[in-house]
């Protein structure tokens, strides 16, 4: 059994359609009387949208839903699913606590409350059933104050039984006016030494090279390839890799055909810069893991040593896998009983 990392996916996007529909006919949301047929929620979930921050707006109305009364309900579905139906062995979720605590409450309530938040979904994601090693991202987010990050970025310090590295998100055209703030945010995080990744590079638009020295990995990158190639020899002495999720970029309508990703593979592959693929929002776009693998392979954008290359860059450049492992004798070891959490190995979740 292959057994495969996936370095990018977000908890908002991680719900799959069928398993958010049967909640809100559960709970007889308005969202239940809008859709009370499956198929016509499925063609509204998923559908592309024309611009990243279209897209981005889908994200609230999981949100929403994830609080930490329901929030076990979803992780317990998502572990369960990624297990039996993606091989993963390793999955690093990302979210912004922030947007999972009341809208009612104030800041600072809020900001108290997100500690709750990483601690149950760091227990949720312990499900004995399906060993996967998971663990925490925590998402600054470009809409959210300065306050509001610079705890994110704290609690992840805090909490490092949970969470393996700190991310900005909330659509890369956003960051201009801010950048000095999340520089110094991404200094500051660094400081605490914690791992660092960051949606950039994701849009024409949202290409900042100022933040590329504080970052281990590059979330999406895609358009340093394909619009400034002459980075990828600092990116690759960096040892940065990118984290590709292929299915965003149509949904995004950054891109119009997977072909497209051929030269960035291409590029970074001449130049050694290292790429996992990845899913993002497997949820919102109905493709798991391995269909994202079949996609490029089908597509001719990659041949099979280049996926081999990119699965073992996934498992290389985890931020909390166990380097001296292979996931097949990790999951001897878990078949045995011999957790590799008990041998102090792994600082997130093995379970
Ligand atoms: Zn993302």
């Amino acid at each position: 059994m292959t057994l495969y990392a996936d370095l990018h996916r977000h908890l908002g996007g991680s719900v799959v359609p069928r398993i958010l529909w049967r909640y809100f006919q559960r709970q007889t949301t308005d969202l239940a009387q809008r859709f009370p047929h499956y198929p016509e929620f499925e063609e509204f979930y998923t559908r592309s949208r024309n611009t990243l921050d279209e897209y981005l707006e889908l994200h609230t109305l999981v949100e929403r839903v994830q609080t930490a009364k329901t929030l076990p309900y979803f992780i317990y579905r998502l572990i369960r699913g990624a297990y039996i139906f993606e091989n993963l062995a390793y999955l690093e979720l990302r979210y912004t606590p922030y947007l999972r605590t009341p809208e009612h409450l104030s800041q600072s309530e809020r900001i108290k409350q997100m500690a709750q938040i990483v601690e149950i979904v760091g227990q949720a994601s312990q499900v004995k059933d399906y060993p996967i090693v998971t663990c925490q991202i925590l998402c600054m987010h470009s809409r959210l104050p300065y306050e509001v990050n610079k705890a994110i970025v704290d609690l992840a310090a805090e909490k490092k039984e949970y969470v393996c590295g700190i991310d900005l998100a909330g659509g890369d055209t956003h960051y201009a006016e801010r950048l000095e703030e999340f520089v110094g945010l991404y200094k500051y995080a660094r400081s605490l030494g914690l791992k660092t990744t960051g949606h950039l590079y994701e849009t024409p638009q949202g290409c900042y090279p100022e933040l590329l020295p504080y970052l281990m990995r590059i979330g999406h990158g895609i358009h340093i390839p394909l619009l400034y190639p002459e980075l990828l020899k600092d990116v690759q002495q960096q040892q940065q890799c990118l984290e590709i999720c292929p299915t965003t970029y149509l949904k995004t309508g950054t891109l119009e055909d997977l072909h497209q990703l051929k030269v960035v593979f291409d590029r970074c592959f001449e130049a050694g810069v290292d790429i996992a693929i990845c899913t993002d929002n497997a949820g919102l776009h109905n493709v798991r893991l391995p269909f994202e693998y079949e996609n490029l392979l089908t597509q001719d954008v990659i041949d099979f040593q280049q996926l081999q290359a990119c699965q073992d860059a996934a498992f290389h450049h985890a931020f909390a896998w166990p380097h001296n492992q292979r996931p097949a004798s990790l999951l001897t070891g878990l078949l045995q009983g011999n957790s590799s959490q008990e041998s102090g190995k792994i600082s997130c979740h093995a379970v």
